[in-house]
C-alpha cells in the first residue's frame, strides 16, 4: 500500500490520538504556509495530545477528589492574609509535598482561607500529577463508624489511606462520635507509615484535640504522627467572608464550638 492510500485516521483512532487527528489538516495548511519542518510539524501534534492528556486527567482527578469548591493556590490574597508568608507554602507546591509526606495543619477562626489553601494544595498536587480526595472530619468518622459497625473499617480506611493527598476539612466543628479518635488513628498511621501527606484544617487548638475527638491519649498520638513530617500553621488573619464587617467577637470562650462557620 502506498503511503497515499493509509486511513490516517483510522490510525489515530487506533493509536487513541484524538487531538492529532482533530487538529491534523489545520496544522497541514499552516505548515505548508510556514514551510515549517517534518520534526517541528510532529513535535506540535505530540504535544498538543499530551496537553489534552493532561487536561483530561485533571479534569478526573479534580470530580474524584470531591472538592466542595475549587480554589487556587493564585487567588488567595496573602495581602489580605498576612499572617501568612507565601514562603512557608513553599514546601507544599511542588512534588516533593507528596514524595517526602509533608503534613500540614490549617488553624484559624472560620473565614480566613483554610478550606481554601488545603484544597488549592490538593488541586496543585493533582496538577504536580498526583491524585486527592477531600474529606470533611465529620463524614469521615462517621463513614468509619459505619464501616467499622459493619465489620468493613479495613476496607473504608484503605479507601482514605490510597490518594496521595488527603484533606481533612474542620477537625472540631461539628460535635464528632465518641470513637472519632479510634477510627481517625487507623488511617492517619497508616498514612504517616505510607508518608502520604493529610492536610488538616481546625477551629481548634492543638490541646483541644483529645477533648475534640474524645480520647487524649490518642489524639496526642495521632498529632505526633502527623507532626513529625508536617508543621500547624495558624491564620490569624481578619475572615475574608466577613472583610467588610467587624464581626470580632469579644466576650466568652474563643474556642467553644459554635457549630458550622
Ligand atoms: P475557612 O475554611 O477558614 O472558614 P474558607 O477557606 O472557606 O475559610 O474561606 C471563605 C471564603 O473566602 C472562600 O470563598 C475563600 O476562597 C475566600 N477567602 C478566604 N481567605 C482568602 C484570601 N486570603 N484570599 C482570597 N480568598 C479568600
Ligand atoms: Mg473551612
Amino acid at each position: 500500500m502506498k503511503p497515499s492510500e493509509i486511513d490516517v485516521y483510522k490510525l489515530l483512532k487506533r493509536l487513541h490520538l484524538p487531538t492529532v487527528a482533530r487538529l491534523l489538516t489545520e496544522l497541514e495548511v499552516r505548515a505548508a504556509k510556514e514551510s515549517m519542518s517534518h520534526r517541528d510539524f510532529v513535535a506540535i501534534l505530540m504535544a498538543e495530545e499530551i496537553a489534552h492528556r493532561n487536561e483530561t486527567r485533571i479534569g478526573k482527578a479534580v470530580r474524584h477528589a470531591h472538592f466542595p469548591f475549587l480554589k487556587s493556590y493564585e487567588e488567595f490574597d496573602f495581602v489580605f492574609q498576612s499572617s501568612l508568608k507565601r514562603h512557608a507554602l513553599g514546601p507544599y507546591l511542588g512534588p516533593e509535598f507528596i514524595t517526602e509526606g509533608r503534613n500540614l495543619i490549617l488553624g484559624g477562626k472560620p473565614g480566613r482561607g483554610k478550606t481554601h489553601l488545603a484544597i488549592a494544595l490538593a488541586y496543585r498536587a493533582i496538577q504536580n500529577g498526583f491524585e486527592a480526595r477531600f474529606v470533611t472530619a465529620s463524614d469521615l468518622i462517621d463513614d468509619l463508624s459505619a464501616a467499622s459497625r459493619d465489620g468493613r473499617l479495613r476496607e473504608a480506611t484503605a479507601e482514605y489511606v490510597a490518594p496521595h493527598v488527603l484533606v481533612i476539612d474542620e477537625v472540631g466543628y461539628l460535635h464528632h462520635a465518641d470513637d472519632a479518635a479510634n477510627v481517625l488513628y487507623g488511617v492517619i498511621d497508616h498514612r504517616c507509615q505510607k508518608r502520604r501527606p493529610i492536610v488538616f484544617t481546625t477551629n481548634k487548638e492543638l490541646n483541644k484535640w483529645g477533648w475534640v475527638l474524645h480520647d487524649n491519649e490518642l489524639a496526642e498520638a495521632l498529632l505526633d504522627r502527623v507532626l513529625e513530617r508536617g508543621v500547624h500553621i495558624k491564620l490569624t488573619g481578619k475572615s475574608y467572608r466577613t472583610r467588610d464587617i467587624d464581626l470580632e467577637m469579644t466576650d466568652g470562650d474563643p474556642e467553644t464550638p459554635s457549630g458550622k462557620p
